[in-house]
Parts: structure tokens; C-alpha cells; sequence
């Protein structure tokens, strides 16, 4: 494909992510075939002889699009939302085509210092504590995801639990982690790669009302295992958990780090957008108290997947538990100590130039554009919630403090799972569950840069016709 070809099919290309995104609305939320249709309508191998791209288009159409679920739809309240934007699409598509490996600095190094200012500016944007600036021992990163930024915390709490030996020896003591009940799978996961075990992962009990840890539990936990032998490694904190979005006590969590010495990392990966705006900054209190704090964009922020923003208060301890330097990658530049090279940041090598989408998100929105979105979606779950605490069939299962709103029938279980399968299966909301104190619960997360005020009112409409009597 040369450069005219190219420009081209580009045109068409971004033509047809327009009409996509202009009829959204107009689809079902969530395909209805079954299991392997997408599979069995494609043919067993490439053509011999390539085709044009109009006819991957066709294709896109008749046999891709009516298999999705539709992230970007307006009545896509599922999970926690994965927002894109047509400015982080054309970030994107400029570091496709830029192509470039952000390894090292000296491999790319506008890939490195835009990644490294566009961190600054999103510390500064959700007032992070000026410990994650790059301008002292601290900095921040672009992971692939909260799951790697929780797993290098782990491999950085390890180095400095065990006094810098865990990187030769391996993990040669019984090290734990804590988090809450409410902690993601993540944390698990992270704890099983570094070598903990599923085991070394302390689960500490959460407020039976707010669902936020509880840091008596976690003290009583940390000094159960120091006088075990075992050897305390990291704390991970979540504001706003996946579950019903609880904050936890980060300032108390972080008293209870400070004396035992344990890493705190704060797990913000949906919540950390309500940061952009001040009055929702209540959420991110004793964040100083952290070595390292996390949040998508790729959630709420407009940016699309993947994007994790990540923060150390000290850069050298992530390197020196992370770095390994092969003869085929020293380069001047390296050896100078004047450069970040975000290899020794992250556990694979190569990583794309992420921080363009940030760029073209940051800019074309603008601080208060920022705030606008998170704002809209906050009011809309206020007025969802009131609507579902002003009817007495439903009843309000948790806090809702940013665009995540729990409910349940006071009907109970059977019916709750039953309201959830029949307003999914009108094709024109996708909502998600999970268990509160035990009972099913349905989840409505707003976050779709396409849901209006009559969207959510919508699927009111729907799940109080469908709820019964
Ligand atoms: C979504 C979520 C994660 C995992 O996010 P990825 O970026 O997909 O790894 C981790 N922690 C919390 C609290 C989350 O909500």
C-alpha cells in the first residue's frame, strides 16, 4: 500500500468510525447469536491474491459489527465503561503510523519526554501529590492497564521488602500483600506472577456498610504475620472498587503503611477520572502517603484502551527491581543517567507511543471539557439513584458517589437476575451485576461519551416496566 493508496482507504476508513459512531444508537447493545457464529461465517484461510479494502468494510459490516457488544453505544451501562474519542482515535492512528518503539530514550525520545510531560500534566490535572512529579524522585509511566501497574508495584514492594535481594534470590521468605474483600482479581493475579501464591494475599474485612477496608483489620493482619516471620510486602488500596465503588480510608491505610514500613499502592482505575474535578477530590485523600498510585483513562477519561497512568514516588526502586541491561541495548544516552527509559518501567520491553492519544485527548478537550464529561455522568447517576430510592419494589445496594449506581429488587435474588436478563435482552441497555453482602446485585455505570440524560431515563422506563409489580 503506498502513501496514496493509503491516504485512500484512510478517508474510508475513518468515514466508515464516523457512520459507526453516528448510528450506534440505533443498534442493539448486544449481539444475540450464538457461541462461534462470528467463526463459522469467516473463511478457512486468506486469499491468495489481496483484496481491496472497501471489501474488508463489507465485511466489517455484514459479519463484525452485528457479532459485538457495543462499548461506545448510549445504552451500554455494563462493567465499568471503556470510553474512547475521536481525538484519542487520531492519536492513536498518529502512533500506528509513526510506528515508533519506546523501549529507550535514545530509541525514541519524543516518545519518551511526551510520555513523561503528559504524565506531569495528568498529576496536575487530578492534583496528585507533587511526589509524582518527574521533577523530583518520582515520575509516572503509561502501563497497558491497571493489572500491570498493581503487578510492578508488587515486583518494586517485593525489591524493597526483601532490602534488594528478591531480584537474585527470588522470593526466599513467605512475603504477603493486603487488600480489602473488595479488592480487584488483579491483585491476586499480580501476587500469583510474583511468586506469593494465591496464599500470600491477605484479605482484610471491609465495613459491612461502606465496604471500604477496614484498617484496624489491616493492622491486626500486618502484626499476625510479622510475628509469624512472615515478612509484610504491600498494601494495595482501592478508591472507587469494582464492585459498588467504595473508597477506602487511604489516610488511615497510609498511618498503618507509614509504621510497618509496607509500600502502599492505591488502585484508582475507574475512579481516578472523578479527580479531574475538585469537588470530587475528596476521593483521593492521604494520597501522599503513597508509593505508587494508578488510574485508566481508557476508563472515563476519553481515552481509548489501552492506557493505565501509573506513579511512583521513587523511580530508582521500580528500575533497580525491574532493569537488566543486554550489551545490544547500552547506548550513550543511557549510560549518561540523564534519560528515563520506560523499559525498566514496565515488564515487557517494546511499548507503543501511547502517550500521542493523551495528547490529542488532553488537548482537544481541555481541562474544564474534562471536568464537563465526568460532571454529566455523576448528575446522571444522581438522578438514576433517586428515581430507584423514590420506588419501593427497588432498593439502593450501595453509596454512589461517581456514575456507578447498585440496586437490587426488594423482591430478592431470584427476581433481581431475572429484571437483569429481561431488560438485557431488549437489545436496548446492557447492564452487569454483582453480589452485595451477598445478594445479586444490578450494576448501571454510566460512562459512555454518547449517554444523554434521555438514555439513562430510558432505561429507567425500561427497568421499572420490566421490574413489575
Ligand atoms: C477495572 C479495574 C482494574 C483492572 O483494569 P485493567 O486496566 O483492565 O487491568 C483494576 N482495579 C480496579 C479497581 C478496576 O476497576
Amino acid at each position: 500500500m503506498d502513501p496514496e493508496e493509503f491516504r485512500r482507504a484512510g478517508h474510508a476508513v475513518v468515514d466508515w468510525i464516523a457512520d459507526y459512531w453516528a448510528t450506534l444508537g440505533q443498534r442493539p447493545v448486544t449481539s444475540q447469536d450464538p457461541p462461534g457464529a462470528l467463526a463459522a461465517a469467516l473463511p478457512a484461510g486468506p486469499t491468495a491474491h489481496g483484496e481491496p479494502v472497501a471489501a474488508l468494510l463489507a465485511d466489517l459490516d455484514a459479519l463484525v459489527t452485528p457479532r459485538l457488544t457495543h462499548w461506545q453505544h448510549p445504552g451500554f451501562f455494563g462493567y465499568f465503561p471503556a470510553n474512547t474519542s475521536g481525538p484519542s482515535v487520531l492519536g492513536d492512528l498518529v502512533s500506528s503510523g509513526l510506528g515508533v518503539q519506546g523501549m529507550l530514550w535514545a530509541s525514541a525520545p519524543a516518545c519518551t519526554e511526551l510520555e513523561t510531560v503528559m504524565l506531569d500534566w495528568l498529576a496536575g490535572l487530578l492534583g496528585l501529590p507533587e511526589r509524582f512529579r518527574s521533577t523530583g524522585p518520582g515520575g509516572g509511566v503509561i502501563q497497558d492497564s491497571a493489572s500491570s501497574a498493581t503487578l510492578v508495584a508488587t515486583l518494586a514492594a517485593l525489591h524493597r521488602a526483601s532490602g534488594g535481594r528478591w531480584r537474585q534470590v527470588g522470593v526466599d521468605r513467605r512475603y504477603r500483600a493486603y487488600t480489602s474483600t473488595e479488592g480487584h482479581s488483579s491483585i491476586e493475579k499480580a501476587a500469583r506472577i510474583a511468586g506469593l501464591g494465591g496464599d500470600g494475599v491477605r484479605v482484610v474485612a471491609a465495613d459491612p456498610q461502606t465496604l471500604a477496608m477496614d484498617p484496624d483489620a489491616l493492622r491486626a493482619a500486618i502484626r499476625a504475620d510479622l510475628a509469624a516471620g512472615d515478612v509484610p510486602a504491600i498494601v494495595v488500596a482501592t478508591i472507587g472498587t469494582t464492585s459498588t465503588t467504595a473508597v477506602d480510608p487511604v489516610p488511615q491505610i497510609g498511618a498503618v503503611c507509614a509504621e510497618y514500613g509496607v509500600w502502599l499502592h492505591v488502585d484508582a482505575a475507574y475512579a481516578g477520572a472523578a479527580a479531574v474535578c475538585p469537588e470530587l477530590r475528596w476521593s483521593h485523600a492521604g494520597l501522599e502517603y503513597a508509593d505508587s498510585y494508578c488510574f485508566d483513562p481508557h476508563k472515563w477519561l476519553l481515552t481509548g484502551f489501552d492506557c493505565d497512568a501509573f506513579w511512583v514516588a521513587d523511580s530508582a526502586e521500580l528500575v533497580e527491581a525491574l532493569t537488566v541491561l543486554p550489551e545490544f541495548l547500552r547506548n550513550a544516552a543511557s549510560d549518561s543517567g540523564a534519560v528515563v527509559d520506560y523499559r525498566d518501567w514496565q515488564v515487557p520491553l517494546g511499548r507503543r507511543f501511547r502517550a500521542l492519544k493523551l495528547w490529542f485527548v488532553l488537548r482537544w478537550y481541555g481541562v474544564e471539557g474534562l471536568r464537563a464529561h465526568v460532571r454529566s455522568h455523576v448528575a446522571l447517576a444522581d438522578r438514576f439513584a433517586a428515581r430507584v430510592r423514590a420506588d419501593d419494589r427497588f432498593v439502593l445496594a450501595a453509596p454512589h458517589p461517581f456514575s456507578l449506581v447498585c440496586f437490587r429488587l426488594a423482591a430478592g435474588d431470584e427476581a433481581s437476575a431475572g429484571l437483569l436478563e429481561r431488560v438485557n435482552a431488549t437489545g436496548r441497555v446492557f447492564l452487569t451485576h454483582t453480589r452485595v453482602a451477598g445478594r445479586f446485585t444490578l450494576r448501571l455505570a454510566i460512562g459512555s461519551p454518547l449517554t444523554t440524560q434521555a438514555h439513562v431515563d430510558d432505561a429507567w422506563e425500561l427497568l421499572s416496566e420490566a421490574a413489575g409489580r
